[in-house]
């Protein structure tokens, strides 16, 4: 639910302190199939799978380090008997998925490689466009954020939608007709008739004109991007690393209670049931 770097600490206890990560599962199976982002959190979703190894993919929205350095602490994955596909965007310069990840995580930086984790970890990237992934179907389409190339994603089985969007600076692309960014056409087509839009919300609107340069969002904008998509549920995500309980559950007053969408906060540990 974080963003940025990790929230340890009792003022940070209750909506969590763990960077980007998310768990999909298929309606039939025990377990997750599908992993959005390893951030710091993808050492909790080992939890969910119950001492099995990982039979799936993680899906990476961009490189940041909240959103990658859960990597070599996930112990369902890193097992003898797990199998993971790591899929990352595809680099303007083409490198192989591999090698860009082990720009952050090989020695100095860090004591292994990604291709030294146990198990059959396989590395590769994914274009704008539609594909099968793990049973869903997958819409990445690049949105605005900042330093490296960022997708979001839609997710389906056919019958239920989620869309996430953890960092996304639609600012980047002008001030739209509330001030808050700008209401462009990846963002509407990732999120039309959603279920769910777990969405950017690090930014409060009297920080938005000083911390726009850093690429995110306002909650508000969550919302009405929301509203004009035609989303059920929102799920402000990506939570500033110093924005305390007590600063969240305001969040929580100010955007959610209203008629449509749902609007809600994001819990560490949260489950999401998708009609
Ligand atoms: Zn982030
Ligand atoms: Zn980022």
């Amino acid at each position: 639910v974080r963003g940025s770097t990790p929230a340890p600490g009792a003022e940070f206890v209750r909506y969590g302190g763990h960077t980007s990560c998310v768990a999909v599962t298929h309606d039939d199976a025990q377990r997750p199939a599908l992993i959005l982002d390893a951030g710091a959190g993808l050492q909790r979703a080992s939890r969910l799978l119950a001492g099995a190894p990982f039979d799936g993919t993680i899906l990476l929205t961009h490189l940041h380090w909240d959103h990658i350095l859960g990597l070599p602490f996930f112990a369902a994955g890193d097992h003898n008997e797990a199998r993971v596909s790591v899929l990352l965007p595809e680099q303007p310069d083409e490198r192989p998925a591999a090698a860009v990840l082990a720009q952050v995580m090989s020695p100095p930086y860090f004591p292994i490689e990604p291709t030294e984790l146990r198990g059959a970890w396989t590395f590769g990237t994914v274009a704008p466009g539609e594909r099968r992934i793990e049973g869903f179907s997958v819409l990445a389409r690049e949105i605005p954020h900042k330093g490296g190339r960022t997708f979001g994603y839609r997710v389906s089985d056919g019958h239920s939608t989620l869309t996430y969007m953890p960092d996304h600076c639609p600012t980047a692309l002008g001030a739209g007709e509330d001030g808050i960014g700008e209401y462009h056409p990846a963002a509407l087509e990732l999120a039309r008739g959603a279920d769910v839009l777990i969405h950017d919300a690090q930014l409060f609107p009297e920080e938005l004109a000083a911390e726009a340069s850093f690429g995110h969002a306002v909650g508000d904008y969550a919302v009405a991007l929301a509203r004009r998509a035609g989303v059920r549920s929102v799920v402000l995500f990506h939570h500033r690393p110093d924005r305390t309980d007590e600063a969240l559950d305001g969040l929580a007053l100010r955007l959610g209670g209203g008629d449509a969408p749902t609007v809600s906060v994001a819990t560490e540990g949260a489950t999401l049931t998708l009609p």
